[in-house]
């Protein structure tokens, strides 16, 4: 367990949501809107950033964690040390301030996925989703819509922990949504700004291009498959780790479970092409 892993599942025992984006309501302030964005790197440390102002100093003593937990774990589970320090937090309500927000129409707030100056907003009501992007402010909090900010021009999703694995020559996945990326905890893993439907083939070429191991995992389905001919034709997906019919990175991550994952990432880099 890295200590990445571990503050992720610290801040899900005390309750701080939504669980698995990349930004969580922030424990050192009352937090209605999340405002805390966890970041991880890739030799498992972390950064804690409230957008909201409070300091890392902040967040970590409402955690009661020492500067150490940016670092490396402790020798107890996330639940068994909320246990021994007495560590209870009471998170408000995630709400909007906005009339005819998702929330208004009974939406519930399913992850907060950073994007550097931008924020995207993954609401859900029974099958219906709704994605709304936010803008980071500099002087703390969000305001709803990009504000001038083109799509095109954000990051890649989790762009900065991507170049350090690049760098180290780590494997890199290139998947089509953030929550396959939240999904494939211990990986490198990315996915550009704007879904399927708008492949970011200049941002995703600039960061990525000649990457020896970069392993596209395409959702298999006909949009999918659209965006994978576009990855292809771009020169990105040399290295295709192929899910079943109607499966996307996540399911082939949880239907794999973590060993044989593994082994079918290390197979599509040495140049197989893998149907899970
Ligand atoms: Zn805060």
């Amino acid at each position: 367990m890295t200590a990445y892993t571990w503050m992720t599942g610290l801040l899900d025992v005390v309750g701080s949501g939504p669980a698995g984006g990349t930004v969580r309501q922030c424990p050192a302030h009352r937090d209605e809107i999340p405002s805390l964005s966890v970041r991880g790197f890739p030799d498992g440390s972390l950064s804690l950033k409230c957008f909201a102002g409070c300091t890392t100093a902040d967040i970590l003593t409402a955690l009661r964690c020492s500067r150490d937990r940016l670092r490396a774990p402790p020798p107890v589970s996330p639940d068994r040390y909320a246990a021994m320090v007495g560590l209870r937090l009471d998170f408000p309500p995630i709400r909007s301030r906005r009339a005819g927000s998702p929330a208004s129409r009974g939406f519930r707030l399913d992850a907060v996925h950073d994007y550097g100056p931008a924020v995207l907003e993954r609401w859900r009501h029974g099958p219906y989703k709704e994605l709304i992007w936010e803008t980071v402010l500099p002087a703390g909090g969000r305001r709803p819509g990009l504000h001038g900010i083109a799509i095109a021009q954000l990051p890649l999703y989790r762009e900065s922990e991507v170049r350090m694995a690049l760098a180290a020559g780590e494997p890199v996945l290139l998947v089509e949504s953030e929550s396959s990326v939240d999904a494939l905890r211990g990986w490198y893993a990315t996915t550009w700004a704007g879904g399927a439907a708008s492949v970011n083939v200049d941002r995703l070429a600039r960061v990525l291009a000649g990457h020896p191991s970069l392993v596209v995992i395409p959702d298999h389905d006909p949009a999918g498959l659209a965006c994978l001919a576009r990855l292809r034709s771009a020169g990105l997906a040399r290295h295709v780790l192929m899910p079943a019919p109607g499966h996307d990175a996540r399911d082939l991550y949880h239907g794999l479970g973590r060993d044989r994952f593994a082994d079918a990432v290390r197979r599509a880099c040495t140049g197989h092409r893998e149907a899970a």
